[in-house]
């Protein structure tokens, strides 16, 4: 009997850059998912269903077995922390940067600091390995605005081209870390199901290649 396998995508833009990779692995969707409110899709293999979750919540998914694959960014992995999960393939999509940031032209007070994050443990464990004191405020979103009202003299949050960061008057500070979109396995699954699993791993893993070529 073929496992069945379910499959978790954050929504967004890591799920429009994954899709292409997991049809090159011979799994594509029945449903269009922008015109659904579905959350459970079935794919054209009928061993294989895929879900469409919040980010933060797909390494979650499949630490505990609610999925057997996921597909997040290496920030949400270093903020969940990564327990009950392997980290086998890079998808090498939706890359971005992972930095601390300021008031332009307003440099870091020294001592003891207010960081405003929704990546409230990443940036506890960043500002701990530098020897900094810092007290870590958690917001939702708009982290941009918590320099500008006073509420934080850091903001940790992603970069892509800058552009969010300077439209509201602030500069990219330090690198914490490169980051992409990661496929994570549940560890039993991949006890389990190993069979059903390493194809698909493995064709995903030679489309990233492929793409790395051309
Ligand atoms: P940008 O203005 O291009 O630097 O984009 C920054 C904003 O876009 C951030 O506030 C992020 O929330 C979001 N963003 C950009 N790239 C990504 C990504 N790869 N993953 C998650 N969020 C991203």
């Amino acid at each position: 009997m073929t496992d069945s396998i379910t499959i978790a995508l954050s929504k967004g833009r890591i799920l429009d850059e994954t899709l292409p990779l997991l049809k090159e692995a011979g799994i594509e969707l029945v449903d269009d998912v922008k015109k659904s409110r579905k959350l459970v899709f079935p794919t054209t293999d009928p061993s294989v269903r895929i879900l469409v979750l919040r980010a933060t919540d797909v390494p979650t998914y499949v630490q505990y077995g609610g999925a057997d694959l996921g597909v997040t960014g290496k920030d949400v992995l270093m903020e969940h922390g990564g327990e009950g999960l392997y980290e086998p393939l890079d998808l090498n999509i939706s890359r971005c940067r992972l930095m601390t940031a300021g008031l332009k032209g307003q440099p870091t007070p020294p001592g003891r600091i207010r960081v405003a994050t929704k990546f409230v443990n990443l940036a506890r464990r960043y500002y701990a390995a530098q020897g900094r004191q810092a007290d870590i405020i958690k917001l939702y979103g708009a982290m941009e605005l918590a320099p500008i009202l006073n509420l934080a003299d850091e903001i940790v949050d992603i970069v892509d081209t800058g552009n969010t960061l300077k439209a509201n008057g602030l500069e990219a500070r330090e690198l914490i870390e490169h980051i992409s979109s990661r496929l994570v396995v549940n560890r039993t699954s991949m006890k389990m199901k190993h069979q059903g699993l390493n194809p698909i791993i493995e064709k995903m893993a030679a489309a990233v290649e492929k793409r790395k070529q051309s």
